[in-house]
């Protein structure tokens, strides 16, 4: 025990942290704030929900990014009422309306309220998710969550996988893996091949870039008039490069292209990439989870031999942004990838002598929020039958709105959707079909009731339908279609 009042200093000291303490213990918010501030969080956001079918799907920013001062932190303290209106007035006021049912852009995400709440819960509470001798629960809970996907994907026990931010992140750990699983150093990267197609995900060179491999060989392999790569030309790519002296490596195969919704053949690359010893990498990042469907499980066949595989929760599961699934068929390799210890971790292994495995083991990163808790919590609430169920709809949603589409005046469609994506354009009685399907996107956004997006193969400019809402349902098909319809008219007539 020290005794306090010896040193001439101690009373100033004593006085200046009694001082201290007044003012900093404010962050210690007591029960009846917290109610008062939860309360108020949730009726934001009740009414922010409520109004999301009235609210436009996108919102044009009326600030032209000039930052307002009440964005600004000040030393002084302000009442939550009004921090909450500055935010919504100055940050929640525009955009793209994700969780509106009648997004149809991009990749759609869901927002389950669960899962937020989830985020929440584990927020809160704020255990430490990064080391099983933190939490060993957690780390249970998630290894759980990654075995049940590793299960989704057929892969072997021993497999081993990551919750990460994102489909980037998760496939910067699986390109990471297969780097070191082939032993590549800096002097082969020259001569190592990567395959890809045109419609692989932009993240995949990122993540390239990233791992340190720019100098690496990318053969763009070709893809087939229903969008998916031609696997016949990428065997052949594949002997070209072997007889050049190069090192094929690496073979990015999408289940579930951004673009067209499309599957590569998962098969004949998993044969092909027996054959040469390749890593087979499987992207899906958006079509992954439909293998809890009926209809989608039986077209991502083979995925269970690719070497490693990546699903995005923050699309297929509908949950809110900030998940991601890598998951690595022979787990030792992604092990050997990110394993690393500080010697202020030492204790560890005193409290877990056998296995102290830990999600910073198989990570980029090694503080991290506890991700699983955002997808098991729906899971456990809904069942996973309810997923099966809402995935199947949105395949057949997609379906149905590739059937009626084609009935529409001046109606080009692309190939009957792999998944929830439709590519079609509208083709004008004369002038610029681009242009026309350009402006028609630029009124669809204008006129607020639906959203979507364009993408472009070889210079022609396709509109994309993309049904991933856990809330959309025929109904806002139905009004997509005759929003559509209309504004497309309107165009043609005029032009
Ligand atoms: C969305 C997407 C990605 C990137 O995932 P993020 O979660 O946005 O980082 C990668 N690949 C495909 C096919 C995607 O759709």
């Amino acid at each position: 025990m020290i005794e306090a009042g010896r040193s001439a200093v101690l009373p100033s000291l004593e006085a200046r942290l009694a001082e201290l303490e007044q003012v900093a213990s404010v962050l210690e918010e007591p029960a009846p704030v917290r109610a008062e501030r939860l309360r108020a969080v949730a009726a934001y956001v009740e009414s922010y929900l409520d109004g999301v079918e009235d609210r436009p799907v996108y919102q044009f920013d009326p600030e032209h990014d000039a930052a307002p001062p009440s964005l600004r932190f000040s030393e002084q303290a302000q009442p939550l009422a009004q921090v909450l209106d500055t935010y919504a007035g100055h940050v929640d006021a525009s955009g793209a309306n994700i969780v509106s049912p009648r997004f149809f852009g991009f990749i759609p995400s869901g927002g389950l309220y669960s899962s937020a709440l989830g985020d929440f819960l584990a927020a809160a509470t704020n255990r430490y998710a990064g080391a099983k001798f933190s939490a060993p629960g957690l780390t249970r809970l998630e290894r759980s969550v990654v075995r049940w996907f590793a299960d989704l994907a057929g892969y072997p026990e021993g497999a081993e996988g990551d919750l990460t931010s994102g489909g980037s992140v998760a496939a910067l750990s699986a390109i990471v893996a297969a780097r070191e699983a082939h032993g590549l150093r800096a002097r082969d990267f020259e001569r190592a091949v990567v395959y890809v197609s045109p419609l692989s995900h932009h993240t995949i060179l990122k993540a390239l870039r990233v791992a340190g491999l720019t100098e690496a060989v990318v053969r763009e392999v070709p893809i087939d008039a229903a969008y998916r790569m031609d696997a016949g030309a990428l065997e052949r790519a594949v002997t070209a490069d072997h007889g050049a002296g190069l090192a094929p490596w690496l073979v990015i195969a999408t289940a579930g292209t951004t673009d067209m919704g499309s599957i590569d053949p998962l098969p004949l690359i998993a044969d092909i990439c027996a054959r040469n010893h390749l890593w087979m990498h499987v992207d899906g990042a958006y079509g992954g989870a439909f293998l809890l469907s009926e209809t989608g499980r039986p077209r991502l066949a083979g995925v269970e031999r690719s070497d490693s595989f990546v699903v995005d929760p923050h699309k297929g599961l509908f949950l809110p942004f900030g998940c991601g699934v890598v998951i690595v068929r022979d787990g030792q390799r992604l092990l050997d990838a990110f394993h690393a210890r500080g010697p202020y971790m030492q204790d560890f292994k005193h409290v877990f002598p056998v296995d102290d495995r830990s999600a910073a083991d198989v990570s980029p990163e090694l503080s991290r929020p506890f991700r699983g808790l955002r997808v098991w919590l729906p899971l456990k609430l809904f069942g996973v039958a309810t997923f099966r169920a809402a995935l199947e709809e949105k395949l057949l949603l997609a379906r149905y709105f590739h059937e009626q589409v084609q009935r529409l005046d001046g109606v080009e469609v692309g190939p009957p959707p792999d998944l929830s994506v439709v590519t079609f354009r509208f083709l004008p009685a004369r002038g610029d079909a681009n242009e026309l399907n350009r402006r028609l996107v630029d009124a669809l956004r204008n006129d607020g009731r639906i959203f979507l997006s364009s993408t472009s193969l070889r210079g022609t400019y396709l509109l994309r339908f993309a049904v991933l809402g856990f809330n959309t349902h025929r109904d806002d098909v139905d009004l997509a279609l005759e929003v559509l319809a209309h504004k497309a008219g309107e165009l043609r007539r005029r032009a």
